[in-house]
């Protein structure tokens, strides 16, 4: 069973603001105890329970540490993706709570968030590891506004916002789902370096709304870090796991903005969006619901995908703005953050596919040298059975010799040696054995050679017969090729012969051929008809030739060449053709029994 983790969800309402409490706005209807939050309503009240509750009164710090996001970034060390993301309206306190407390320009003036937060907290855990693991840490920056993706750390000048008009490209891939192209990516070395970045692309998403014409609480942004890690003691072992971190635009209804025209257009494509962001979760929180969700309907959800009914843990943090006036909008974010709650992610350890593969590579050369030794030992026991065999027989031959201490051969001498040294070391290898299993093992044994034997006999004679059967069909082609040879021939000289029956008869047939391995007739075809120039100048001189005696013997002569030459060529033809014939008829009465059969079981099934 595979991890399983709900998304964590968290709410937070803020207090009401000084400018608020001057123009008479109230809280009478949100209150929280504990882990619940609780709406008022004009008879009764409605509660919603949460992971963490954070009320008017928490802190920055409160906030950071019940939402426990330290031991988040402990798994984006460990090598899983996380992803913090602020959801609720705008002036609910996303960004207050996302980065820290800004002035009235929007610039950060005390940098208390959960972002800086998160950025010490993870190169802080990166100094404790530091002795096993080398860590690497990248970040980017980006914004989705009116479904366009822009970079926040990328050139900031007019001209760039001109390129950047159309927007960064998406591109799917199966590994890290939906990337965008072409994105800045920053190589950070400290927490400071990368507070700075972020402080950066914040200012250039105040200044990007502003050259854009937008309020930057209309833009999504992503906010990533890029973790790689190399285990010291085993470099093989590679993870990247990415942190992110997101402020999302502010999820009010156009009607309370009161925007028209081309802002009203541009609030529809906002929460177009948000829209689709509560599409899927909606989707995913209902396990009876088995629509695919519709990441690929807006820019966000298909950023996010991996982090909404993916594969890393997920805290949303639903943030409140606890007027009277933002009842509505307030129920509605407490409705979207209970279905989130429901929703399970599976978080997966992000190591390095090569590793796997390296690791699967180890397994199996582990396995294939474990199956060579086994194969090495059977070779090594046939090869003394048939040594043990060898020796056996040429020791027979070797005793009854009785010429042997006569032999001057060197060679043959140390062969003997060697032979007999053989036959020792088996012998005592055997003596040592008990004489039953002696006995079994060499019947096996023998048992075992024979069998070898039979098979390669088989094997051989095999071979012998598929090369005999195309030899045999080799001499059946030049067969027909003769034959068919023959019959013109004896068309020819039939014709020369002026043979009346020619006319009469009709042209020879051919043979029907059967086809290897098949038992189809080719098609019966029919002797080209055809008068050689030679006939035609033979008949033509012997018409104008006035010697009648001269002409008889001449025909005569012609007339017993001819027949005699006719007799011998279709002696030969007769032979082959018969032979052909036979085939044809076998064929043939296959052929009409197969007819019979066809038409009884045509008979049957009427
Ligand atoms: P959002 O990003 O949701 O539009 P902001 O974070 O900009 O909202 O907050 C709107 C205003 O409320 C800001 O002036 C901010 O300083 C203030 N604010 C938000 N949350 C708190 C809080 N918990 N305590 C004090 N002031 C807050
Ligand atoms: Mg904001």
């Amino acid at each position: 069973m595979q991890n399983q983790q709900k998304i964590r969800v968290a709410v937070r309402i803020r207090p009401l603001l000084d400018h608020e409490k001057r123009q008479g706005h109230l809280n009478s209807r949100i209150d929280c105890n504990g882990q619940e939050v609780i709406i008022k309503e004009e008879r009764n009240k409605k509660s919603y329970k949460f992971d963490h509750v954070l009320p008017e009164t928490a802190s920055q710090d409160q906030v950071f540490k019940s939402c426990e996001i330290d031991q988040l970034v402990q798994s984006v060390i460990e090598g899983y993706h996380v992803t913090v993301f602020a959801y609720g309206q705008t002036g609910s306190g996303k960004t207050f709570t996302m980065e820290g407390l800004r002035d009235d320009e929007g610039i950060a003036i005390k940098p208390d968030g959960i972002i800086p937060k998160t950025v010490h907290s993870l190169f802080n855990k990166i100094k404790q590891n530091a002795l096993q693991k080398d860590f690497s840490v990248y970040c980017s920056y980006l914004q989705i506004y009116n479904e366009k993706i822009y970079d926040l750390l990328g050139e900031t000048t007019k001209t760039s916002y001109n390129v950047q008009a159309n927007g960064l490209k998406m591109r799917w891939n199966v590994r890290d789902q939906f990337v965008v192209e072409n994105l800045f990516v920053y190589q950070c070395k400290s927490a400071e370096e990368v507070i700075q970045l972020f402080k950066l692309g914040s200012r250039n998403r105040i200044t990007a709304s502003h050259k854009l014409n937008f309020q930057s609480s209309r833009s999504h942004s992503i906010f990533e870090i890029k973790i790689e890690s190399i285990d010291l003691k085993n470099p093989d072992y590679f993870i990247t796991s990415k942190l992110e971190l997101v402020d999302l635009a502010g999820s009010e209804r156009i009607s309370i903005t009161g925007t028209e025209g081309r802002q009203a257009k541009e609030s529809i494509e906002i929460n177009k969006s948000l829209m689709t962001l509560r599409q899927v979760i909606a989707i995913l929180s209902d396990t009876n619901n088995k629509t695919i969700p519709p990441y690929r309907d807006s820019k966000l959800t298909c950023l996010l995908k991996q982090s909404i009914g993916g594969n890393c843990f997920c805290l949303m943090i639903a943030c409140i703005a606890p007027l009277d006036t933002f009842y509505d909008e307030n129920v509605s974010t407490l409705q979207y953050a209970t279905k989130a709650a429901y929703i399970t992610n599976i978080p997966v350890k992000n190591d390095d596919p090569k590793l796997k593969i390296i690791n699967d590579l180890k397994q199996q050369i582990n396995s294939l040298k474990l199956e060579l030794s086994k194969a090495n030992e059977h070779i090594e026991f046939l090869s003394n059975i048939v040594q043990k065999k060898d020796n056996n027989q040429n020791m027979n031959n070797v005793q009854t010799r009785s010429n042997f201490d006569n032999m001057n051969n060197v060679q043959t001498r140390s062969n003997f040696d060697n032979l007999l040294q053989n036959q020792q070391k088996l012998l005592e290898v055997e003596s040592s054995d008990e004489d039953a299993n002696k006995f079994e093992y060499t019947q096996f044994n023998d048992r075992l050679i024979d069998s070898i034997n039979m098979v390669r006999e088989l094997l051989l004679s095999n071979k012998e017969m598929r090369e005999r059967e195309e030899q045999i069909n080799q001499k059946c082609e030049s067969m027909y090729r003769e034959i068919q040879f023959l019959q013109k021939e004896n068309f020819e000289l039939r014709e020369r012969l002026g043979d009346p029956d020619q006319q009469r008869e009709s042209p020879q047939k051919r043979p029907s051929t059967i086809k290897k391995n098949t038992m189809m007739v080719e098609e019966p075809g029919f002797l080209p008809e055809q008068m050689t120039q030679f006939q035609r100048n033979f008949q033509k001189d012997f018409r104008d030739t006035p010697n009648k005696d001269y002409k008889d013997s001449q025909m005569q002569m012609t007339n017993r060449n001819i027949r005699a030459h006719s007799q011998r060529t279709q002696g030969r033809q007769l032979a082959l053709i018969s032979n052909y014939q036979q085939n044809f008829e076998e064929v043939q009465q296959d052929e009409m029994t197969n007819f019979g059969r066809r038409s009884l079981y045509q008979k049957q099934l009427k």
